[in-house]
């Protein structure tokens, strides 16, 4: 299939991109580069460097080309930089979002897999997490992401677009070539492997009053190598709606801590610090709509593999995509 993918140069896109490639299919990243790397964009796709809110550098990545699919994984996604900048989740994420979307309507594009979040369902009610909870968001990153899941379910009814909602949990791990570069890093496991590195002394733990068993939150993570599958899956699919993707395991930051020593045998010092506003307690997905309907499988469930393949990148690459 011939896919456009927005936000190619991030870090779940990045590693897309790369399946996508060695799956056969040909590629055009889209990316402004504002928070992804050219480094991190495969040789073999096409790169158009564009801004969705820049519709003329849009046009730029359809004129000429015949799309089957588009993924779009272009977003802020900061839950407390949201919180500080909401305007620039709206423009970027929905405003970005809208004119993606109309982009290829004008091209007849219809075929969209969307990188949403679990942070469309706020606090959940119970967990695991499955599709049917109700959407809340506690934060405009959600809510940016639940808008335009609205927006497109709109096209779905007038304009005949078949829409995928993929809804991540926590996004980790790394391929050989591509992996996690954030300025800042605010990530749990990139930031315990800083300390591994002797790039930091300790490792914040925000909060260790929570109502779990160790006192810290609990989080479902998920290899982006199992997500790019996801992705291809549902790309190749005729199902339309949400998917949650996550392992269906929860995880304490205690215990990702416990596994990261084990991993680096570093003793990886800690810091425990004030909760951080906006944090629910436990997000863990029920993942069985993908599997069913997707034939999606997590092929790299373990924490501990999870850990060492973010390990290997990050002492590959110890100052990110710059070096
Ligand atoms: N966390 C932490 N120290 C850090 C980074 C994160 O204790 O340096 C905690 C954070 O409060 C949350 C969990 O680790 O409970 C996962 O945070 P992350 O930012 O990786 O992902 P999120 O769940 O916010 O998408």
């Amino acid at each position: 299939m011939n896919v456009l993918v927005t936000g190619g140069a991030g870090y779940i896109g990045s590693v897309a991109v790369e399946a996508l490639l060695n799956d056969g299919h040909s590629v055009t990243v889209f990316d402004n580069l504002s928070r992804g790397h050219r480094a991190a964009v495969d040789p073999r796709a096409r790169f158009v460097h564009g801004d969705l809110c820049d519709v003329v550098s849009l046009e730029n990545a359809f004129a000429g080309e015949r799309y089957d699919a588009v993924m779009h994984f272009a977003a802020f996604a900061l839950v407390g930089e949201s919180m500080q900048r909401p305007e620039i989740y709206f423009r970027n994420n929905v405003e970005g979002g809208l004119n993606l979307i109309e982009a290829m309507r004008a091209h007849g594009v219809r075929r969209i897999v969307f990188s949403s979040t679990c942070a469309t369902y706020g606090l959940p009610e119970r967990v695991p997490m499955d599709e049917n909870l109700p959407q809340r968001p506690a934060n405009p990153y959600g809510e940016s992401k639940l808008m335009l899941e609205t927006i497109l379910r709109w096209y779905e009814r007038l304009h005949g677009f078949q829409p995928v909602f993929l809804r991540y949990f926590n996004a980790c791990g790394a391929t050989a070539r591509y992996g996690e570069d954030h300025d800042p890093e605010t990530h749990l496991i990139p930031n315990i492997l800083r300390v591994a590195l002797g790039q930091a002394d300790a490792v914040p733990v925000f909060g260790n009053d929570y109502e779990t068993p160790d006192g810290t939150c609990i989080r479902d993570y998920i290899h982006i190598l199992d997500l790019a599958q996801a992705h291809i899956l549902a790309m190749r699919s005729t199902a339309t709606g949400a998917f949650n993707l996550g392992n269906g395991n929860g995880f304490s930051v205690m215990e990702v801590i416990e596994a990261a020593r084990a991993v680096t045998g570093h003793p990886i010092p800690i810091r425990f610090e004030a909760r951080r506003p906006g944090d629910p307690p436990r997000l863990v997905a029920a993942a069985a709509r993908a599997r069913e309907i997707l034939g999606w499988k997590p092929q790299k469930a373990d924490l501990r593999a999870i850990i060492a393949d973010a390990w290997n990148w990050h002492r590959a690459h110890p100052r990110g995509y710059a070096g």
